[in-house]
């Protein structure tokens, strides 16, 4: 996306209406000029010199000439050297009128020391740092100040900064660590600009308009790549590819993490290999081999398969770095993350597919038939049956394998026999990653306009996310396309919306465990004809909790998910109330950070919702905030948001509260600390205040010549 932003616009505004003014200031003039022009002969004049004649009044008249380098002067000279200025005109601008409970908001910048929270803060360390905007790159970074509020991804930094190769790390990592550094009651605002130097693809910065306004998830993306570049630069070239041979189960390393064994491990994972190819020879012994890098990766599986026979063509394992929602084109009115998420665990029907065990199935039936008729004849030929009967034997044996390749369907397949089936794709996660990241994509397609537009639905999302709906391990993955990706029944999916969690919890697990053991065979489904029609099977995709739940227990709940299921954009209930549980569990997730962007799809502004110290703090470059928690819940235009694992989450704000508690004595009331406690790297944090205090020295003194001058 590359578009100007509104910012730019916003200057612009102001620089064509400067323009516009020295225009008619010299029209006003040279009319005047031109009037008695023509009165003399115009033959004794070129135009060259009737064009100096006309424009010289403004020239002469140093009034007017003042009044246009003011004019021309101030808003220029303050975009290039300060764009920040324009920038916070601009945020308070939007603030007041985009935010009806402006009064609401606390801002600790005027009224602060009686209260509670401030007064809390300020013994944890006070005001995190802001980002200097150098022109439109709250893009930018909206995504550092979400990014510095994640625990796994700074414990991942400090690893992997510990070499002096990875430039990108360090620069990345210190940058973070400025923000998070105590400021206690000062504001100090830092640059991107060291750590975008170190940027093999950084954002294009453009001399007139600053950078290009870009989009905050492609930022997040290069960002990324950038840390998998560094990553890969130290460690051995056997733990970076994601391709790798599958490996005999006796081979692996005896610390080696199957499927979603200890959440948060980063490094290779190994999945079964018997899902990824099950025609693979010995495929039940071994384990093929996935990295993870980042703390935002995680693995998906898709399944695609045929509704009819249920071959799928192996799971497709893949490893994701975040999740990209859409949101419905048609849908404008407010949305649930937890719907988005289940639109997005959907079985997607492709209708019209070629499929090669439903056609080899045809084609035994076929030759069956024959062989039948020509035994049955009375001058049969013997030979004829022969051959048949080998043919018959062939296709049999092919089809004990779970999959029929492309080139064995060929050699066995008869002309006329493709049959078309329905295949069902469905995806979830397999192994979430210890920092998720989720993209709202708010980009839509408007076929009345043919151009891309920006869905402004608001997007309900709760503090804590349980992602066990949306999860299967290995373990849970059923490889008959006929059934579920999941084994997992599907109750789980209301769990959010039910207050007995606990009883729903042991209830689901109970299930969970039936059915799992229940289900290691999936014969009987097997079993069922191909002549069984399309809606039949479809039908039976869509009733498949029932059909987990064999022992008859909470029917009348599963007909309830069953509706759930099918419909579950058609939001019957809009969601109306915040989502606030108090959840717990394995999967469960604490929202670390939401990135929001106001405006339109071409222009706008990127701010971003942090948790860090105890409170949330809105960020929006320079200006930064402590807000209620209310605020962050009820916050319009979400554009990403992270959740980190509880259990990493947590442990950091408990380790927090105990150092503070410890420091307690030791700070008291003091706030000129904060130079002392900032030992690290001192130095370099020295030369870069000065760096921005001379700039910044510079750009008064600039102004302040500029001003002289006139
Ligand atoms: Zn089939």
């Amino acid at each position: 996306m590359l578009h100007i932003s509104s910012k730019s616009y916003f200057s612009l505004v102001i620089f064509a209406f400067s323009l516009f003014n020295l225009i008619s200031k010299t029209l006003a003039i040279s009319t005047d000029k031109l009037a008695y022009l023509n009165q003399l002969d115009n033959n004794n004049y070129s135009t060259l010199s009737k064009l100096i004649s006309t424009t010289s009044p403004l020239w002469k008249n140093w009034k007017n000439l003042l009044f246009t380098l003011i004019a021309l002067g101030i808003p220029t000279t303050l975009f290039f050297l300060k764009p920040s200025i324009l920038n916070y005109i601009w945020d308070s601008m939007f603030n007041n009128s985009s935010r009806g409970n402006f009064m609401n908001r606390r801002r600790f910048r005027f009224d602060k020391k009686n209260d509670p929270t401030y007064q809390k803060v300020q013994k944890k360390g006070g005001n995190i740092g802001g980002l200097i905007n150098d022109g439109n790159t709250c893009f930018m970074n909206s995504v550092l100040q979400s990014l510095a509020s994640s625990n796994s991804l700074m414990d991942y930094l400090d690893e992997e900064s510990k070499s002096k190769e990875v430039d990108f790390t360090i620069a990345f990592k210190k940058l973070l660590d400025h923000l998070n550094s105590k400021h206690f009651s000062k504001n100090h605002d830092y640059k991107t600009n060291p750590m975008l130097k170190t940027m093999t693809k950084s954002p294009n910065k453009n001399f007139l308009l600053g950078y290009n306004q870009e989009d905050a998830q492609e930022f997040f993306q290069s960002l990324l790549s950038e840390l998998e570049s560094d990553y890969k630069k130290i460690h051995s070239s056997s733990s970076t590819t994601n391709k790798t041979e599958p490996i005999y189960n006796t081979e692996l390393p005896s610390d080696a993490v199957h499927g979603i064994e200890q959440l948060g491990h980063l490094g290779p994972v190994y999945i079964p290999s018997s899902q990824i190819d099950p025609n693979l020879q010995d495929a039940n012994l071994k384990s093929s081999q996935f990295n993870l890098i980042t703390p935002v990766d995680g693995l998906s599986a898709e399944r695609i398969g045929c509704l009819q026979c249920g071959e799928m063509g192996g799971i497709r394992y893949s490893v994701i770095s975040g999740l990209s929602l859409n949101l419905p084109p048609d849908n404008y009115s407010a949305l649930k993350l937890t719907d988005l998420l289940k639109t997005w665990i959907e079985p997607e029907i492709i209708e019209g597919v070629d499929c090669n065990r439903c056609a080899l199935n045809a084609v035994l039936d076929y030759q069956t038939n024959h062989l039948q008729i020509l035994e049955s004849k009375e001058n049969k030929s013997e030979k004829l049956i022969d051959l048949l009967k080998t043919r018959i034997g062939e296709i049999k044996n092919e089809l004990q394998k779970p999959i029929i390749d492309d080139e064995i369907f060929k050699k066995l397949h008869t002309e006329n026999m493709i049959k078309k089936c329905s295949k069902a794709k469905q995806i979830l996660i397999s192994r979430p990653p210890p920092l998720l990241a989720i993209h709202i994509n708010r980009s839509v397609f408007d076929p009345m306009t043919y151009r891309v537009r920006k869905n402004n639905a608001k997007v309900v999302f709760p503090l804590k996310l349980d992602l066990d709906p949306f999860v299967a391990e290995p373990n849970d993955i059923n490889t008959d396309a006929r059934l579920p990706l999941s084994k997992k029944v599907v109750h789980d999916l209301q769990e959010e919306n039910e207050d007995v969690q606990d009883e729903d919890d042991d209830q689901a697990q109970d299930q969970h465990n039936q059915s799992s053991s229940s289900l290691e065979t999936p014969e009987g489904s097997e079993k069922q004809d191909d002549d069984e029609s399309e809606k039949q099977t479809q039908e039976s995709l869509k009733t498949k909790t029932t059909e987990l739940n064999s022992d008859g227990s909470d029917s009348d709940l599963d007909s309830e998910e069953e509706e759930e299921r099918t419909y579950p954009t058609n939001s019957t209930s809009i969601p109306t109330t915040i989502e606030k549980q108090d959840l717990s569990g394995p999967l469960v997730y604490a929202l670390r950070s939401v990135i929001v962007h106001y405006g339109t799809h071409n222009y706008g502004h990127y701010i971003a919702y942090r948790k860090f110290r105890g409170v949330w703090w809105r960020t929006s470059d320079e200006t930064i905030d402590i807000v209620d928690e209310d605020e962050v819940l009820s916050a319009p235009g979400v554009f990403m948001l992270f959740y980190e694992l509880d259990s990493l989450s947590k442990e950091e704000e408990d380790l927090e509260d105990l150092e503070n508690e410890v420091q307690d004595v030791k700070i008291s009331g003091e706030s000129d600390e904060e130079e002392d406690n900032e030992e690290e790297d001192s130095k370099s944090d020295n030369e870069l205040e000065e760096e921005e205090i001379n700039d910044e020295s510079e750009e008064g003194n600039n102004l302040a010549q500029t001003i002289a001058n006139l």
